[in-house]
C-alpha cells in the first residue's frame, strides 16, 4: 500500500481539536538545557509586536512522549508503552501495530531484529500557539546557586535573567487528524488530555482549558467526512482576550446541526467525547495490544 498501512474495517474520518487553553501561573517554554540563557519562545506578528508562543511542535513532543509513557500490565508486570513496543523518540518503531507511529508518524531507515518496519506518513497536525493578550514576556532575576562543594570554598548565588509569560495567558490551540478510525483517534484523545499538566519546560508548567459559564470549557471536537464546519481558528493579530474568547463562541456555532457528514461536539459535550476516547485507549486498546514480533 502507498500509505505503508494495511486497509481497516472501522470506517475513517478527519478530526479537528480546537481549545483556548490558559496558563494558571507564569510559564516558561524554553529548553530546559538553555540554564543562562532561559528566552520564552515568543514570535514578531506583521504589526511588529512580540507575543509569547506554545510552540505546536513542542506540543507534539509532549503528546508524543505522554504516550510513550503510558502504562500497560503484561503477565503481572508494569510497563511503560515505549518500553513494551521499543518505540521512542527519535527511534520510531516503525510497526504497523504501533498505535503511536500509525497516527504520530515513524520514519525508519533500518530494518531491526526481523521485525517488519516502515515509514508512515504522520496523520497527525499540531496549530495555534500565540497567545493572547498581545503582552511582551516578563523578565526577571533567579538566582542560581552553588552545590555544597562549590558553596564551602565560598562561592555566591549567581544571579541570572529568566524569561516567564505572566500568568493568565490565553493559547489557542489546535489539532487535526487526517483520515483516521476513531480506534487510531483514541491515543490522540488521550495525549491531548494528558499533556495539560507537562505543557512548558522546566518549572512551573501546566495548562487547562479556559472555562466560562455560558460556553463551558472552551473546547470544540470535529468528526466528519466532509468539512461543513467553520474552522475554531483564531486570527493571531486578536489582543483583547474578551474579543477572542467571543471569536472562538461565533465560530464554533457556524457548523450545521444534524448532518451525517459532519459532527461536532462543543463546550462539556465535546471533553466528555474526548474522555470516552482516552478511557477506551486505555481500558481497551492498551490490553489489546499484540506484543511485537522479536521483542522480550
Ligand atoms: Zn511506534
Amino acid at each position: 500500500m502507498a500509505s505503508g498501512l494495511s486497509p481497516q474495517t472501522e470506517p475513517l474520518y478527519h478530526w479537528d481539536i480546537y481549545a483556548v487553553l490558559y496558563a494558571p501561573q507564569e510559564v516558561y517554554f524554553g529548553h530546559e538545557t538553555q540554564v543562562n540563557v532561559n528566552l520564552i519562545e515568543t514570535v514578531i506578528l506583521p504589526d511588529g509586536s512580540e507575543r509569547v508562543y506554545l510552540s505546536p511542535t513542542k506540543r507534539r513532543g509532549v503528546e508524543r512522549r505522554e504516550l510513550l509513557y503510558a502504562a500497560v500490565e503484561r503477565d503481572g508486570k508494569h510497563f511503560f508503552l515505549t518500553d513494551l513496543l521499543d518505540c521512542g523518540i527519535p527511534n520510531t518503531c516503525g510497526d504497523e501495530n504501533c498505535p503511536i507511529c500509525r497516527v504520530y508518524g515513524a520514519l525508519v531507515t533500518e530494518k531491526k531484529g526481523g521485525r517488519e518496519r516502515t515509514t508512515f506518513i504522520g496523520r497527525l497536525t499540531h496549530g495555534g500557539g500565540v497567545a493572547i493578550p498581545g503582552l511582551e514576556p516578563l523578565e526577571k532575576q533567579r538566582a542560581m546557586h552553588p552545590s555544597n562543594l562549590r558553596r564551602e570554598s565560598g562561592e555566591e548565588p549567581q544571579p541570572f535573567k529568566r524569561q516567564y509569560g505572566a500568568p493568565g495567558l490565553l493559547f489557542p490551540v489546535y489539532n487535526h487528524v487526517l483520515s483516521a478510525s476513531e480506534k487510531e483517534f483514541r491515543p490522540v484523545a488521550y495525549a491531548f488530555l494528558k499533556s495539560l499538566p507537562r505543557l512548558g519546560a522546566g518549572n512551573p508548567k501546566g495548562l487547562d482549558f479556559y472555562e466560562d459559564g455560558e460556553f463551558g470549557p472552551y473546547l470544540v471536537l470535529d468528526r466528519y467526512k466532509a468539512p461543513l464546519g467553520r474552522r475554531v481558528v483564531l486570527p493571531p493579530t486578536l489582543k483583547d482576550p474578551g474579543e477572542a474568547l467571543a471569536e472562538f463562541r461565533r465560530r464554533a456555532a457556524d457548523a450545521p446541526q444534524g448532518e451525517a457528514l459532519f459532527r461536532r461536539y462543543q463546550g462539556k459535550e465535546a471533553l466528555e467525547e474526548l474522555r470516552r476516547l482516552a478511557e477506551a485507549f486505555v481500558s481497551q486498546d492498551l490490553p489489546d495490544l499484540a506484543m511485537p514480533k522479536g521483542s522480550k
